[in-house]
Parts: C-alpha cells; sequence; structure tokens
C-alpha cells in the first residue's frame, strides 16, 4: 500500500522527469534509488535510468555495449558495424531475441548457450566460451546473463562468466529483472540452497525489475551501468536545445532524462523511493518455505527441480497414475494432467494458476508468490483445489 500511494502521487502528479527544473523532486528521487540500487549491485558510484520495463532495459544494456564498442556507429549506423555476436543462456528472457529484430542485430546473431540439466537451467561457463570460439565470422560483443530465470529461478554462475567476458573483452550485462530484489530482503529461506556468485558485482550493466518481486506496481525497471563517465548520456543524449540548455544557473547533470531514448517518461522511481522509505521487503520467504514444505509433504505433488529461488514448479500425479512412474506412458499421460487442471479450475471460477512444459520435462505448475497479503489459508486452497480437481484424472 506503500507503493500504491506512491502510484496515487505519480498518477496526480502527472510529470515528466525530463530535467530537473521540469521535476526537481521526482529527479532526486530518482538518483536516490538508482543509488541505492547501485549499492546493493556493490557499486559505489556509476549511472542509469529507469525503463519502461526489462525487456527495455535489456534493449538499452545492448545499445549502450554496442556503442561503448562502436561509437560511431551511432551516426553512421550499421554502415559502421561488422556482423555481431550477442550470446545469452536458453534460459534467458526472450527480450533479449526481441532486442536484436529491434536493433537491427538479428536475432540469428544472438547465440544461446547450452544450460545444465544438472543445475537446473544454469548457463555452463564452458559453452560459453565454446560458442564464443564458433561463431566465426562475427564479432562477439555481448553476454546476458541471468540472474534468477523467468521459468525455474536461477542464477547463472556469475564469477566464472564475468573471467569469459573479461577475457575476450566482452560487455557483461546481468538481467536480474526477476532475481534482483533478492538483494533488497533479508531473508534467506531455508531449504534454499545459498546463492553462489551473486550480486552482480562485476557486471557492466544490470536490468532490475522492482515491479516483480518488489511489488511496486508496473511499471517500475531499473537500468544500472558501471560506468560512471557518461557512457549512457553520449549513448542516447541528443541534446534538444528546448529542453537540455547547457547554460542554466544550476548542475545541468541533473537534467537526466537525455540518458532515456525516450521523451516525456512516467517517474517510476517515486514509488519505490515511498516505499523504501517506509517498509522495506519481510516476510516473502517463509511463504516460500510453507509452500515448499507441503509440496514434499503431501502424497502426489512433486517437485520438478529443488528451488533455487521463490519459483516453485511442480506436478500433481493423479491417484490413476502413482506408482507407474517407469512405465512409458506415464509421462505423456502425466503432461495432459495440468491442462485438465487448471481447464477445470477456470471453468469453476476458482484460480489461475499458469503452467507449461520445459525442454523435456511435461507440462508442470509454476506458482510465485509474491503478493504480501497472501496467507497460510490462501497456499492450502491453492494446493487442496489442485488435488480435488486432478484426483479423478
Ligand atoms: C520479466 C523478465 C524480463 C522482462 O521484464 P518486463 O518488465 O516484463 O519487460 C526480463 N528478464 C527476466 C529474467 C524476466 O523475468
Amino acid at each position: 500500500h506503500h507503493a500504491l500511494a506512491g502510484r496515487f502521487l505519480t498518477e496526480t502528479l502527472n510529470t515528466s522527469p525530463y530535467t530537473y527544473e521540469v521535476a526537481p523532486v521526482l529527479v532526486l528521487m530518482e538518483e536516490q534509488v538508482l543509488s541505492k540500487l547501485r549499492e546493493l549491485v556493490g557499486w559505489s558510484s556509476g549511472d542509469g535510468i529507469f525503463a519502461p520495463g526489462g525487456s527495455m532495459s535489456n534493449m538499452l544494456a545492448m545499445n549502450v555495449a554496442r556503442f561503448q564498442r562502436f561509437p560511431e556507429s551511432r551516426s553512421r549506423g550499421n554502415w559502421d558495424l561488422p556482423r555481431l555476436g550477442l550470446f545469452a543462456s536458453q534460459e534467458s528472457h526472450y527480450s533479449i531475441l526481441k532486442g536484436a529484430a529491434l536493433l537491427g542485430i538479428g536475432t540469428d546473431n544472438v547465440h544461446l548457450v547450452r544450460t545444465d540439466e544438472r543445475w537446473v537451467g544454469k548457463m555452463i561457463p564452458e559453452e560459453l566460451e565454446k560458442e564464443i570460439q564458433r561463431v566465426k565470422g562475427s564479432e562477439p560483443l555481448f553476454v546476458c546473463a541471468t540472474s534468477g530465470t523467468t521459468v525455474l529461478g536461477t542464477f547463472d554462475p556469475l564469477d566464472a562468466i564475468a573471467d569469459i567476458c573479461a577475457r575476450h573483452g566482452l560487455w557483461l550485462h546481468v538481467d536480474a529483472a526477476w532475481g534482483g530484489s533478492f538483494l533488497g530482503m533479508p531473508f534467506s529461506p531455508q531449504g534454499l540452497p545459498k546463492l553462489c556468485c551473486f550480486p552482480p558485482t562485476r557486471a557492466d550493466s544490470v536490468t532490475w525489475n522492482p515491479h516483480k518481486l518488489l511489488m511496486v506496481g508496473l511499471q517500475c525497471s531499473a537500468f544500472l551501468l558501471r560506468d560512471s563517465s557518461g557512457l549512457l548520456q553520449r549513448c542516447h543524449g541528443v541534446g534538444a536545445s528546448y529542453l537540455f540548455q547547457r547554460d542554466k544557473f544550476y548542475d545541468v547533470s541533473l537534467d537526466t532524462g537525455d540518458k532515456s531514448p525516450q521523451c516525456g517518461r512516467r517517474a517510476d522511481g517515486l514509488k519505490l523511493w515511498i516505499l523504501w522509505k517506509a517498509v522495506g521487503t519481510r516476510g516473502l520467504g517463509q511463504r516460500v518455505e510453507y509452500l515448499l514444505e507441503q509440496v514434499k509433504r503431501r502424497e502426489g505433488f512433486q517437485l520438478v527441480t529443488e528451488p533455487e529461488f521463490i519459483n516453485l514448479c511442480f506436478w500433481f500425479i493423479p491417484p490413476s497414475l502413482r506408482g507407474q512412474e517407469s512405465s512409458p506412458e506415464f509421462w505423456d499421460k502425466l503432461g495432459k494432467v495440468a491442462p485438465a487442471i487448471k481447464e477445470k479450475m477456470i471453468r469453476r471460477g476458482s484460480m489461475m494458476v499458469g503452467y507449461q512444459p520445459h525442454g523435456s520435462r511435461v507440462n508442470f505448475f509454476r506458482q510465485i508468490i509474491t503478493n504480501p497479503a497472501v496467507t497460510r489459508q490462501d497456499l492450502d486452497f491453492f494446493l487442496d483445489e489442485i488435488q480435488e480437481l486432478g484426483w479423478d484424472l
């Protein structure tokens, strides 16, 4: 509700933080929040801007990486560029492909690096190395590691990936849209392994969506940069003379709007600023713990993988299929269970829960609880309902 108060305020003020003179308090709040996020990443200096979502933040990262290597491409466009190579894991968010298309890099030039089955979807550093060697004829530029993958919620091994990027001189972007908020949470759920290689301190840039786990409301996505030399401004700035005059009487580095490819911009930092000043985040960990414990205890529920984050992926096995795990039709049949339960829950009007297949794994449910108002009774209802709807399948 603190963030909601911030959203009301933002809508009511309806102003755009182009420049300090237009929205002085909002610009200062935005800068303060960005600096707090950078501090949690482990940077004492740097840069950043709020973007309309994590997909956009990821695209900004690609654009800044390209500009840093080929500054002339800003004016000369593609005529100045060789064929570029981008690398991300098979589990990376689809916005990497969208970004490559939008920026004219081409989706064929996004190389999806294999992930580890055993460590449930982490990028394999040796495979990244091989992939970089393999793309002959293109110029490797950019690696996107994911901290908190969208489906399974796993964290790529950042240290090993950062070593490879350093060796090849590649830009390391960490997409922590989902997992970033782990840094702001004073909890460590029991039963979850310790996260290795996090925070993303060695990254050149980071995407972090407070509108996901921190529940500040759509939209609020930070694009953070380690560089503090003004790269972001040089990459996106145009210095329109009706807004960004250099001869103002105040510090014009506070005219931050030119760092964004947008003109008018929502003041997305305000609600996060209010939330932070008011509370911080607590208690989410306990809900994950409870659900995890219940899924392990209840008959017929089976984890797809031990969770590393708060993504809980599981199958419900109806009594008719129990004990038949070794039969050849088992997985085919199990794959039809989640869609059937989902149809029943929608027809009954009781819940909306997502399911999906993943690699060789057949359809499973994926539950992620971020809403602090969710109670244990809600979680019990959730599991009871699946059990009841799937009982006679
Ligand atoms: C959600 C997500 C995104 C995209 O963020 P939007 O704000 O929805 O555009 C990018 N990367 C990861 C890992 C995500 O989970």
